[in-house]
């Protein structure tokens, strides 16, 4: 018998799923485990009785028959970038896809499939070799799986949609060890929730996404403010993004300057309004918005211009780096009113202590708000920007310290903000939380889906929807 915290399997159990594994199974103390068991977040620390390192579909079942089967606990790993750390766990079975990374593209009929535990970094750069993209996240390191999964937003999102909005069919591993295939043909109530309801329903093996033509060349980048600009700063941004077409999105970030060649000295480790942007349409269109932010103000750094899509996807990861310890609560809000600007500057001079921590200012709307409300579980379209305080320090001491300030900016930006969050970005753990991703006629749906694929509840560790 393997002890492993309350839960016991026999050694006979162990064997036979390794000997039916393509992957591997890894156990506390073997190499490999604690690199495994890792996650981006260094605040979760977690220890599961064993991960299964899935090649594909047939480990998936396999791990998710063997795991009903002994009630063990089940953990499912995309790019492991869930900031509550949904995907490892204590003492159960991780299911680990982050093997699981093929992606083909057809680009005769502009589409992709990637396997589940891809990154986006290795999403852009398949379908980038055909000129070809799909909205994704701004920081390549991250998931394509809880990505697509909670919604997902990045550059494209006001030109193209959200992830989900270009999502076709998924392929999916049920609680019973069942691949199901969900679109808007087959299993359309599946296919509904699983565009925003999250990691709920099964494990997704494979996702099918619409392309389109993008890049390899954008106009993009990024450009520096220091703090005493950032008021104006925002303004500027406030107004070119609320009168720009939908080719344009522009994120603002308070930042610290990194110790980076590109910084002049004088500048780096201080606080920093960034600009990043992007334009998703003719480069000359583009150039036309760079020179509007260049000329705005005189940027501290600038390194706007031509850029290759895949090098502006991956901009900021450095700064988002594994290993930092990290808090992240974000909410929506409708606008970007005077007393919103007023109060995120002033978080960022007084709040934002940590070199490792940011304010993120994303633009939604465009496409995003064009589809309906009731097309997918991602239901709070109408929402114009994405209000993201990312608070991340190395010392583990100062824990308290830095949650308490996350804390506190929320609160105070919440006076500006909707109260709804992003599934992907809700901060607390907690039933509470997970509703306010969801309208409650929305959150009933999801339920009843839970119900119908998921009765007992089995893939809970995630923005869970009670079935
Ligand atoms: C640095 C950073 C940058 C980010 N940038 C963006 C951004 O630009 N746009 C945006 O929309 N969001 C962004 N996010 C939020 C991001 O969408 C979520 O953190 C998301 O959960 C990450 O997915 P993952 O696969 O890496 O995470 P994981 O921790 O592996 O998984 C997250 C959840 O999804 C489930 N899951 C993952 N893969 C699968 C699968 N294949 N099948 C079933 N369930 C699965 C997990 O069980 C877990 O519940 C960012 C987050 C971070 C930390």
């Amino acid at each position: 018998m393997t002890p492993s915290h309350n839960i016991v399997f026999s050694a006979e159990a162990l064997g036979q799923l390794k000997g039916g594994l393509r992957g591997e199974v890894l156990l506390a103390g073997e190499p490999g485990y604690d690199q495994a068991r890792q996650v981006w977040n260094n605040m979760i620390d977690r220890k599961p009785a064993l991960i299964v390192r899935c090649r594909g579909a047939g480990d998936v079942i396999a791990a998710v028959n063997f795991a009903r089967r002994n009630n063990l606990q089940v953990a499912v790993r995309g790019g492991g970038h869930s900031v509550v750390g949904h995907s490892v766990c204590d003492g159960g079975l991780v299911i680990d896809l982050s093997l699981m990374k093929s992606v083909r593209v057809d680009p005769v009929t502009q589409t992709a499939r990637a396997e589940g535990g891809c990154t986006w970094h290795d999403v852009d750069f398949e379908t980038q070799a055909f000129g070809l993209a799909v909205t994704g996240g701004q920081v390549s390191h991250t998931g394509i799986g809880g990505l697509t999964l909670g919604g997902g937003f990045g550059y494209l999102a006001r030109k193209f949609g959200l992830t989900i909005d270009n999502l076709l069919s998924v392929d999916l591993v049920t609680a019973e060890g069942q691949l199901i295939h969900a679109s808007s043909a087959e299993n359309p109530d599946l296919f509904w929730a699983v565009r925003g309801g999250g990691g709920n329903f099964g494990v997704v093996t494979s996702f099918e996404y619409r392309l389109h033509p993008l890049g390899p060349i954008v106009a993009g980048g990024i450009a520096m403010f220091p703090l005493n600009q950032a008021q104006s700063a925002l303004e500027f941004y406030r107004d070119l993004t609320e009168t720009a077409p939908d080719e344009l999105a522009v994120q603002a970030i308070f930042m610290t300057a990194p110790p980076a060649p590109f910084v002049p000295p004088d500048i780096q480790g201080t606080k920093v309004l960034t600009l990043a942007m992007c334009y998703a349409g003719p480069i000359e269109e583009g150039m036309g918005y760079v020179e509007r932010i260049r000329s705005f103000s005189r940027p501290v750094v600038d390194m706007l211009g031509p850029i290759p899509y895949v090098v502006q996807q991956s901009l900021v990861d450095e700064a988002a780096r594994f290993g930092q310890n990290y808090y992240v609560h974000g909410t929506f809000s409708e606008g970007l009113p005077d007393g919103l600007i007023e109060a995120l500057v002033a978080g960022a001079d007084n709040q934002m202590t940590s070199p490792g921590s940011f304010i993120l200012v994303t633009p939604l709307a465009g496409q995003v708000a064009r589809v309906s409300r009731e097309a997918t579980a991602y239901a709070y379209r109408e929402a114009r920007y994405s209000i993201d305080v990312n608070f991340g320090w190395l010392d583990l001491q100062e824990s308290e310290e830095q949650i308490q300030a996350a804390r506190d900016l929320s609160a105070v930006l919440g006076a500006f903000t909707t109260g709804k969050s992003y599934v992907n970005l809700v901060a607390e753990d907690d039933e509470k939380g997970t509703r306010t991703a969801y309208p409650p006629d929305t959150y009933a749906r999801l339920q009843e889906v839970k119900r119908k694929y998921d009765p007992a509840n089995f893939f809970r560790l995630n923005q869970n929807i009670k079935p």
